[in-house]
């Protein structure tokens, strides 16, 4: 049986030390961060950590992310960052940011799926921060969704997933980013980013001067890769889904209407719906609003899905700041099937 627990207005302290409990137990505990949710254990018992790859479905050789409530915790765990490292750990965290550091070997080896590294993260959500605090150990907590689908964002699809295979699982309300961390690694000197987020390249350049972005951001990777989780079918819907974007209007109209089948539905502008009045049209967010539409994608794609349309066709964005994140999802929503004009 898995117990829900509502967070949603205050932080009901009894419940908060049975969360605690729970995870230093070896149980899985489901929790909200300011990302997406999370589908966490106690990062140093591996039985636990194998039980997340389980509940999940995620090869085991995509490591985890080991989320931590303060920099005593980093420093336990991680061998002495480099002055750029330590430089990006104060900027951005606590934050929507992942560092790939050196792990200690106190990390069991499934967590880092066999890597001498490991992903290291602070969140800021309130909830989150409280629970890693009570649990007073480290939570490897990857997205809390089945391996290959969209990441979950509210607790209506947290609980289509994982109701009954999970010990507890606290609601938080909608997640406020909506797409996962920024994951980053330092690599000769250079910061890399493996996975883009809400913190941008620019964010992190306007940090220490200089950025990398990994080439496998838009492009499908094979053979050895930085990040494991690049090689892997993700965020994806059951239903068959392309992503258009130009960033002229009538291109992009013209271009969907060129796709429509009898029954597509679109996830577009809201400045957009009025040219398809005869097509089921959901509305990801305005044109100039990336949060939005960051915060809204992964739910809208769960939702669409279970209407079952032969196509789903989703309007991309401009590649910078946050589109940069939102495209390298997409791209990947849509198995690479996207076209650009
Ligand atoms: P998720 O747990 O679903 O948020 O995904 C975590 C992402 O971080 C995956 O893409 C992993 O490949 C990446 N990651 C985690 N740990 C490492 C590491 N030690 N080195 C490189 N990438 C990592
Ligand atoms: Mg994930």
């Amino acid at each position: 049986m898995t117990k829900i627990i509502n967070f949603k207005e205050t932080i009901n302290q009894k419940e908060l030390e049975e969360i605690g409990s729970t995870l230093r137990n070896g149980k899985l505990v489901i929790f909200p961060t300011e990302t997406v949710y999370g589908i966490g254990a106690n990062a140093l018992d591996a039985k636990a950590v194998d039980d997340i790859f389980k509940a999940k479905g995620r090869a085991n050789d995509n490591p985890l992310i080991v989320h931590v409530a303060n920099f005593d915790m980093v420093h336990e765990l991680t061998y002495e960052p480099t002055p750029i490292e330590k430089h990006l750990m104060d900027a951005f965290m606590p934050g929507p940011f992942t560092l790939i550091l050196k792990k200690k070997k106190m990390i069991p080896d499934n967590v880092s799926a066999g890597l001498d590294t490991v992903g290291i993260r602070m969140p800021e959500n309130d909830i989150a921060r409280k629970i890693i605090e009570e649990a007073n150990v480290p939570v490897a907590a990857p997205s809390a969704n089945i391996s290959s689908r969209p990441s979950g964002t509210k607790i209506e699809d947290i609980k289509d997933e994982f109701d009954g295979k999970v010990d507890i699982i606290v609601d938080g309300g909608e997640t406020k980013i909506g797409i996962e961390s920024t994951v980053v690694k330092v690599i000769d000197g250079i910061p890399n980013v493996l996975r883009p987020g809400k913190i941008t390249p620019e964010d992190i350049k306007d940090v220490v001067g200089i950025v990398k972005i990994d080439e496998h951001v838009y492009k499908k990777a094979e053979g050895k890769v930085e990040s494991p989780g690049m090689k892997y079918r993700h965020y994806a819907p059951n239903s068959n889904c392309i992503m258009i974007y130009s960033e002229q209007d009538e291109i992009l109209i013209e271009e969907i209407k060129k796709h429509l089948t009898p029954n597509t539905i679109i996830i577009g502008y809201l400045e957009h719906q009025k040219y398809f009045p005869t097509t089921k049209f959901y509305v990801h967010g305005s044109k100039n609003n990336y949060d939005e539409i960051s915060h809204n994608i992964f739910s809208l794609l769960r939702k669409v899905d279970k209407e079952h349309p032969d196509l789903i066709i989703i309007e991309g964005v401009k590649k910078e700041g946050i589109g940069i994140a939102i495209m390298n999802r997409l791209i990947r929503s849509c198995s690479y099937h996207y076209i650009e004009k």
